[in-house]
């Protein structure tokens, strides 16, 4: 029985898989915030390169990996397929663990999935320079790389919050030749207001993205990019889920429970995506998946479905999602890669539909799961994905109960060597747990754009 399943290079997938061929029914309609229309590809042109903007509304089933951008997905990928024999021992679970494992990209993380894309397809069109945002460091770190390898100056406006805990990450990104700067700054309008209001303001996804997109629209030579949430995002994610189940498939194997984080959903969508297209045709009818989030900013499992901007500032067309409100400053939770206060679309018409589940968790709790696996697999978890091992063990140990050997995949996102700190805060007993923050939800609820 072998501990890890390879595929070779000339295994790894060569195109993308598109959900939206499968849909049971369409995605609603991103709006146009003045007109209530839905938005054509003109009102996006300023922010993204047309091939993504096409992408982004594609109902074609599969969409070619540029040979360009494959030849750098074959630096680190195939990622491998991993059992948690170890984990499972100490558990004494007749489960099969399985994590699928992000963190040998150069960046750690699943992000370069699409940021190597995002970068290519800008660089095609002749873009010169992108700004984006940042929450933990992950996506800027990411992006950073891409930008480096097609020869693309990029700008970083970086949640404050994180920018002080996790230096690093902002010396990767100098390392790759970006420029980052903490946020709300003083660069944009967007950040001048809020530290206006508030100087003291640790900063929030929402916050960053506004600013991004102020610089791209404001500039010729200049694009936006997001690392998460939207359709595209989530499409070249999908290249990890292609793998798994090839993997799966070598091995005899199926997933009876997928589990992953979620922030904006992209690395756990890019997962299950193509396995939800196994559901949809009834292949798999009884196939649980289930996307973790934290209790500080429960999204999907306390949000109303309405329509909302995907930022502070009410600059991005109004998409229909689970929402905390668009002005919702999440608690400074360790997870900075998860406090966003909405979701991917995608991932938001499934839960409608009921072919995905959702639950929240609290921090602690995470790092002890988080621990435990670093004590059994070795790997060092991101504090995003110890949300989803703190389920799989949870779903383990029923297992364990009913005696049942359940098929468990894990989406391990990424590594943790950035986040130290959060694990010597928690190893030193100074970790603490943020409450659901009712009232700021209900306040942030009641500014929703009236529809
Ligand atoms: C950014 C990040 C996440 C959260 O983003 P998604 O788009 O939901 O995947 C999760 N895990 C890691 C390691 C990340 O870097």
């Amino acid at each position: 029985m072998e501990t890890k399943v390879i595929l070779t290079e000339k295994e790894m997938p060569t195109s993308w898989y598109n959900i939206q061929a499968d849909l049971p029914e369409p995605l609603p309609p991103v709006l146009h915030p003045g007109t209530g229309q839905p938005v054509g590809p003109a009102d996006l042109a300023p922010l993204f390169p047309m091939e993504l903007i096409k992408q982004e509304v594609s109902q074609e089933r599969y969409i070619e990996i540029p040979e360009e951008v494959q030849e750098i997905y074959r630096i680190w990928r195939p990622t491998p397929l991993v059992r948690a024999y170890r984990l499972e021992k100490a558990l004494d679970t007749p489960a099969r663990i399985y994590y699928k494992y992000e963190g040998v990209s150069p960046a750690g993380s699943h992000k370069p999935n699409t940021a190597v894309a995002q970068a290519y397809y800008n660089m095609k069109e002749g873009v010169k320079r992108i700004a984006t945002e940042t929450g933990a460091g992950q996506w800027g770190s990411a992006l950073s790389m891409g930008c480096m390898f097609f020869g693309i100056e990029l700008k970083v406006y970086m949640v404050k919050i994180s920018y002080q805990q996790k230096p690093y990450r902002r010396v990767m990104m100098e390392t790759w030749g970006a420029k980052c700067v903490p946020s709300p700054s003083p660069d944009t309008k967007a950040g001048r207001d809020v530290l206006a209001r508030d100087p003291d303001c640790t900063g929030s996804l929402g916050i960053a993205i506004s600013e991004a997109v102020e610089d791209a629209v404001s500039r010729d030579d200049t694009k936006y990019a997001l690392g998460s949430v939207l359709n595209h995002v989530l499409l070249h994610q999908t290249i990890v889920g292609q793998e798994a189940k090839k993997q799966l498939e070598k091995i005899d194997a199926y997933p009876d429970i997928i589990i992953g984080c979620i922030g904006g959903g992209s690395n756990f969508a890019g997962v299950y995506l193509p396995f939800v297209k196994d559901k949809i045709e009834g292949k798999k009818p009884d196939l649980r998946i289930i996307n973790v989030e934290p209790e500080a900013c429960p999204t999907v499992t306390k949000g109303p479905y309405a329509y909302d901007f995907g930022d502070e500032a009410m600059l991005t067309p109004l998409i229909k999602m689970y929402t905390l409100g668009h002005s919702f400053v999440p608690p400074p939770v360790h997870a900075g890669g998860l406090r966003y206060h909405g979701m991917a679309p995608i991932i938001c018409h499934l839960h409608k539909l009921g072919l995905v589940e959702a639950r929240a968790e609290y921090q602690i709790p995470i790092f002890k799961a988080a621990l435990q696996f670093a004590r059994t697999e070795g790997h060092i978890p991101a504090p995003e994905p110890a949300h989803a091992i703190k389920v799989v063990i949870d779903e383990a140990l029923k297992c364990k109960e009913s005696g049942e050997k359940k098929t468990i995949l894990l989406a391990l996102s990424g590594h943790g060597h950035f986040d130290l700190g959060a694990y010597d805060e928690f190893l030193s007993g100074k970790l603490q747990d943020y409450e659901y923050p009712k009232e700021k939800v209900e306040e942030a609820l009641a500014k929703l754009p009236k529809m």
